[in-house]
């Protein structure tokens, strides 16, 4: 074989769902946007559902097409971006509930779909997306009138706790919400480990679910182990890999694997203190990423491997993140196309 296998643990995904729902003072959905960050949607919503996860969250309408058919018609299938133009038939077949971010979107949505549900996005300060408050005072009566079914808001500094920003979005978000009587939501990972305040009626974790932090007792969900296509011997002085940033100082055995950054391993991770393990024993990565390779110092192993691993319990997808300078969400979504993958329950 001669692509990466990536296992996908599936029974990690659902055991994260079932820790952050005993966290969650309400009711705990599943944000599956981004492919289940890279995991895989399809396998992954099935597997929540059969869990017990019943709200759903996309980013784009599109993106809930392979769900709907997969989790049946109990399930309710939030889409973060709204109602945008081209999405009216997708939202009315597939029972999809936008989640309206403007006075445009809620214009377009009632007179498109009237009647069809919907939830309104506010913004607290991220100013991102969601309708600030003089856009929902403006329409607020409109919007409860005409059945908003939930309203929500998300936090832009959840994972640092003591971030001020944190309780001036919560303060915020009841102001603009209290005495509404409609479901609400706030928290994603981080703003459920800030604690039930945050909770309201809805919570909705992506990133806990997949293993990365802010959820530090979070299962891994994913494994990495790639084939090591060959091994040599440089003396030292010898160079290694584009530009020649890297320089034996010893006599060094050198190991090839098949992983670029066409496979999402970013070049940026380059001289950043990536390593790759083989049989809990630690390989530093040296030299450049190139776009197919990652070339390996094996030779502490006393061996030549034949396959080494970049995600694996030693190396969280966080620990991948910190050697190229991103966070655990990218390194999962960059995930390639190449690899070869396996869901498992173990
Ligand atoms: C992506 C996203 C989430 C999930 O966030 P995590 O940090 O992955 O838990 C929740 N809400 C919104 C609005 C999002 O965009």
């Amino acid at each position: 074989m001669s692509t990466g296998l990536l296992t996908i643990r599936l029974d990690a995904i659902a055991d994260n769902w079932r820790a952050l729902a005993s966290m969650s003072k309400g009711e705990t959905g599943a944000v599956v946007k981004a492919d289940g960050y890279g995991l895989g949607a399809k396998q992954v919503a099935r597997e929540l559902a059969r869990a017990g996860a019943r709200s759903f969250f996309v980013a784009v309408a599109e993106e809930a097409v392979p769900l709907r058919a997969i989790l049946g018609e109990e399930a309710t299938i939030h889409v973060f971006s709204g109602h945008m133009a081209g999405d009216t038939e997708m939202i009315r077949d597939l029972g999809l509930v936008p989640l309206i971010n403007s006075i445009d979107q809620l214009t377009m949505h009632v007179e498109a779909l009237p009647g069809h549900p919907f939830g309104i996005q506010l913004d607290t300060g991220m100013n991102r997306l969601g309708m600030e408050w003089e856009e929902w005072s403006a329409v607020a009566e409109i919007a409860l009138g005409a059945g908003a079914s939930l309203l929500m808001s998300h936090l832009a500094c959840a994972d640092e706790p003591d971030h001020p920003m944190n309780p001036y979005q919560l303060d915020l978000f009841r102001q603009m919400t209290d005495g509404t009587n409609v479901r609400r939501s706030l928290a994603a990972t981080g703003g459920i480990l800030l604690g039930p305040d945050y909770h309201f009626d809805l919570t909705r974790p992506g990133i806990g679910l997949y293993g990365g932090l802010p959820f530090e007792e979070a299962q891994p969900a994913a494994r990495l182990d790639l084939p090591v296509v060959q091994c040599r011997t440089l003396t030292a002085g010898e160079v290694v890999g584009y530009g020649n940033t890297w320089q034996a100082e010893r006599e060094t055995r050198l190991a090839t694997i098949n992983c670029g950054y066409a496979d999402g391993m970013l070049r940026s991770a380059s001289g950043g203190g990536l390593t790759l393990w083989y049989d809990g024993a630690p390989c530093p990565a040296v030299g450049r990423v190139s776009m197919d390779l990652i070339t390996v110092d094996v030779t502490d192993l006393g061996r030549d491997p034949e396959y080494l691993s970049l995600i694996c319990p030693e190396s969280r997808i966080d620990d991948v993140a910190d050697a190229a300078g991103t966070i655990g969400y990218e390194v999962l979504t960059s995930l390639g196309s190449r690899y070869q993958r396996r869901y498992a329950r173990s």
